[in-house]
């Protein structure tokens, strides 16, 4: 026997399918399997209680577990697999191990969207990433890079050499580093600078004068990058609106509230990014068309 309420939510849930509108679709570029040892059904049910249509997984390399407890390829294929219409997948490796080809050719001939995430201890500009390069252009898929400086592809002043010897790759930057040179002139060490943000920083020249990079939004640093100079941040939103996408990278259980970093972006942007077409750029087109989600 079906009781009222059942049939009442029965019923609002074949409206909302067969309404043409449906859900606002939004792609995650930027979560983790077992995620500081986030259970994955945790993970499914924080995305969901997050709004994020489509989550791209990013996995970790043999080693290291990209300083997070996060599982590797065979993970996220099996995640993927088991939620197909909500989740995709890249392929990782070390860069610099006899196994980086092997193993990154294998998971995207399974149909991992691109490669990354590339948070390891290399130059950015180093042989082994432009070996990461050279599968990416390959395979025809973008790379995610988490760019920390000390940690992480040292050397963000000289990516522009990388962009320009592999113009038809597209790259994805993130984190700390990445942010922090949204400001001109920023101090190297300092992970999460606040106050005013000059323009002309190493990432907004890197957006602006090369067609393959882009910006992933994604975790404290890219809310630290809006939050701390908005009205910097409503200018850069609208210039870059063909190259930033929205990401959460957030650990916590809950997928809402104030531990929730992806919530507080989601709003941060859709406070900031007035223009409707602008912020479907930012949560949904320019992943879709750069990651060939579909
Ligand atoms: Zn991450
Ligand atoms: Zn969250």
């Amino acid at each position: 026997m079906i009781s009222h309420m059942d049939r009442r939510s029965f019923l609002l849930g074949a409206a909302a399918s067969l309404s043409a509108a449906g859900p606002e679709p939004i792609i995650d570029i930027h979560q983790h399997t077992n995620y500081s040892k986030r259970p994955d059904d945790v993970l499914v049910t924080h995305q969901r209680k997050m709004g994020i249509t489509r989550t791209v997984l990013l996995p970790a390399g043999s080693r290291y577990g990209l300083a997070a407890e996060a599982t590797g390829n065979d993970a996220v294929v099996t995640l993927a697999r088991k939620y197909p219409k909500e989740y995709v997948f890249f392929a990782n490796e070390l860069p610099d191990i006899p196994e980086t080809r092997p193993v990154i050719e294998r998971y995207l001939k399974m149909g991992a969207l691109g490669i990354g995430e590339q948070k390891f201890p290399v130059d950015c500009d180093s042989p082994a990433m432009r070996l990461i390069a050279g599968i990416a252009q390959r395979f025809r898929v973008p790379v995610l890079m988490h760019f920390q400086h000390g940690a992480y592809n040292y050397g963000i002043e000289r990516f522009h050499k990388m962009l320009e010897k592999h113009p038809k790759v597209n790259f994805v930057g993130h984190a700390q580093t990445w942010w922090a040179n949204i400001s001109k002139g920023a101090e190297q060490s300092v992970m999460y600078p606040k106050g005013k943000v000059t323009p002309g920083g190493i990432t907004d020249r890197l957006l602006a004068d090369y067609p393959n990079m882009f910006g992933d939004l994604s975790a404290g640093s890219g809310f630290n990058a809006l939050e701390r100079d908005p009205e910097h941040a409503r200018e850069f939103l609208t210039r870059h609106q063909n190259k930033l996408m929205f990401g959460s990278d957030c650990n916590d259980w809950e997928g809402e509230g104030e531990k929730c970093i992806g919530t507080k972006q989601l709003a941060q942007l859709r406070r900031l990014v007035t223009d409707k077409k602008a912020l479907r750029k930012i949560l949904h087109d320019n992943a879709a068309r750069v990651f060939k989600i579909r």
